[in-house]
């Protein structure tokens, strides 16, 4: 597969923008910078940040055994969503296909970007169509956007149905893999090397903690990593933001026992609620929420609010009637939640 006969026109021939601090890196200690018209007085702050996040790159090179090379990080996974977008759909031409129920960023994206989506409902059981997608594509759906673990269904996708639709579409396969820390699925971006047309997108924003900052990754081959580069612009990670990440990171034992309280929390959580009276039934986890069904979303999400607990009603949403989506919470929260549950009449 040719990925440079994706790429649009224009994005081919860009020259990008080249900032003062990429072409000045390598700087000894008596070398003085009067080149980006900073403010010369020391905050810590009155640098431009590294365009190129080379700390946090190596740090998440390290933790996930990927080159630097392979990865490109965003002002959250919004920002690189948005950025697939640009490279590879030309507006008013393309459409991307996505699978609803589904992340409503995905929509809205190809919206602002003016890209049509075709969308294909995934089954009973909440999987990808197979068959449908690749009946669904053509020279114009330039993207195939799966989000496993789903939001809002909370399951994963079954491997042989992904495994296919990458083999099988003619376009760029974009897994969005923000609820993956949950799950005991293998990420995908182990397999990257088998697929030149994949692209797998991560956040800081669920298992880290840290929806605050914005910090999105998207990890992909050499050759679309440098495409998305040259697109992104120079200083969209600050450097707030690339600290925090950075001793997150480097203290990823912290991570994984909040991962470990919250899956259990989801655990208990599904005990608790196949208990409460008013859900008839709560859907399988691979996340840090729960998609229930319960007799009556509207009157049962009202109710919740009224009790100073907000949920998301999701029963608008295409095979989610009556559904309901729960974030884990701390033990307390849960517990107050189960409680006001059962309470409703
Ligand atoms: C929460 C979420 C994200 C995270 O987006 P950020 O911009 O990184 O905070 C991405 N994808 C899905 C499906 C999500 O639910």
């Amino acid at each position: 597969m040719n990925i440079n006969n994706l790429v649009r026109e224009n994005i081919k021939s860009l020259s990008p923008y080249s900032s003062a601090r990429d072409e000045f890196k390598e700087a000894s200690s008596d070398t003085i910078f009067m080149d980006a018209n900073e403010n010369p007085f020391d905050s810590g702050l009155n640098r431009y940040p590294d365009p190129k996040q080379s700390l946090v790159k190596k740090a998440l090179s390290e933790l996930k055994g990927m080159p630097s090379s392979q990865i490109l990080l965003g002002n959250g996974s919004d920002e690189v969503l948005d950025l697939i977008f640009r490279v590879f759909c030309e507006p008013k031409q393309d459409a991307v296909i996505t699978l609803p129920p589904t992340y409503g960023m995905y929509k809205v994206l190809a919206n602002t970007n003016d890209v049509a989506t075709v969308e294909v409902p995934l089954s009973e059981s909440f999987q990808p169509n197979v068959n449908e997608i690749l009946r669904a594509q053509d020279e114009r759906t330039k993207l195939l956007l799966l989000c496993s673990p789903n939001n809002p269904t909370a399951n994963s996708f079954e491997v042989v149905k992904v495994e296919k639709l990458i083999r099988e579409f003619k376009g760029i396969v974009v897994i969005d893999e923000a609820y993956i820390d949950f799950s005991d699925q293998e990420s995908w971006i182990g397999r990257l090397a088998e697929f030149p047309n994949l692209i797998v997108t991560q956040t800081l924003s669920k298992a880290y903690g840290l929806a605050g900052i914005r910090l999105g990754i998207c990890y992909a081959s050499l050759e679309i990593i440098s495409i998305l580069d040259k697109v992104k612009p120079p200083y969209n990670v600050n450097q707030l933001t690339q600290d925090v990440a950075l001793s997150a990171l480097k203290n990823q034992e912290k991570t994984n026992l909040e991962i470990q309280r919250i899956i259990s929390e989801r655990n208990k959580m599904i005990n608790n609620l196949s208990l409460v009276k008013v859900i008839e039934k709560s859907y399988p986890s691979d996340a840090n929420f729960l998609l229930v069904k319960v007799d009556d979303a509207d009157k049962r999400y009202q109710e919740l609010l009224e009790k100073g607990i907000v949920v998301r009603n999701r029963t608008k949403q295409i095979m989610c009637s009556n559904c309901l989506r729960l974030t884990i919470g701390s033990e307390q929260e849960n517990n107050r939640l189960i409680k006001v549950l059962n309470e409703l009449k």
